[in-house]
């Protein structure tokens, strides 16, 4: 169990809590729950990461600005993040994914769905990439290094954002209709919608600056990449 992937988990309601902390730990993860934002702060000086599972409706913070601090913190900027919103409303869900969080499920919630989520997350980060190097335009993608420049400037970009870039680098020229998309950075998960796809190739072509326009909204179909 050393080696197992240590998941902070951040709610305030007990039960609910309680009751992801204990679906993890017997999914074989490290599970460590939080009931609020400061103590799991104050954790994070001193303790790694590896997922977080965090409510939006804290008592002491908005998730948000949690959310937010995590990314904009360069210790934690690649740890990825499962939003938990009770508010179900899509501008939540998006505005989290804008933020940089890589998944969200919606209360109520199954634990089994959470730990789904969770794995698939994980494992998408820990999966293969596309070829060490890839070049479209000035755009470089280093997929071992997770590493993306455009014109040899640096840009940060969230697991999700890379791995949708590498995929349509992988295929330059190729539609991906959204369905592949959702299929391949989601697993086939149904719950998410396909408004996703369109926050996250937002975010990646505004992050990739004059050079996000390579990539191509096929309109009715999906999305490609300019070779
Ligand atoms: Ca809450």
């Amino acid at each position: 169990m050393e080696n197992a992937p240590r998941i902070c988990i951040v709610e305030d309601e007990p039960d609910i809590g309680e009751l992801i902390r204990l679906h993890l730990q017997r999914a074989g993860f490290q599970p460590r729950l939080f009931a609020n934002a400061e103590s799991f702060r104050v954790h994070l000086r001193r303790h790694e990461a590896d997922l977080v599972v965090l409510d939006l409706m804290l008592p002491d913070a908005d998730g948000m600005e949690v959310c937010r601090a995590l990314k904009q913190e360069p210790k934690t900027a690649t740890v990825p993040i499962i939003i938990v919103t009770a508010r179900g409303e899509e501008t939540d869900r998006v505005l989290g994914l804008e933020l940089g969080a890589d998944d969200y499920v919606t209360k109520p919630f199954s634990p089994r769905e959470l730990v789904a989520r969770v794995k698939a997350v994980l494992r998408r980060r820990a999966a293969p990439e596309a070829p060490v190097s890839v070049v479209a335009g000035d755009i470089r993608i280093d997929a071992q290094q997770h590493r993306v420049t455009v014109a040899g400037k640096g840009v940060d970009l969230t697991a999700t954002e890379f791995r949708l870039l590498a995929l349509l680098a992988s295929k330059p020229g190729w539609v991906f209709s959204r369905e592949q998309l959702l299929d391949h950075l989601w697993s086939g998960e149904k719950a998410v919608v396909d408004r996703t796809v369109d926050v996250h190739i937002k975010n990646l072509r505004d992050k990739l600056g004059p050079s996000g326009r390579l990539i191509r909204n096929v309109r009715g179909v999906g999305y490609k990449l300019e070779p």
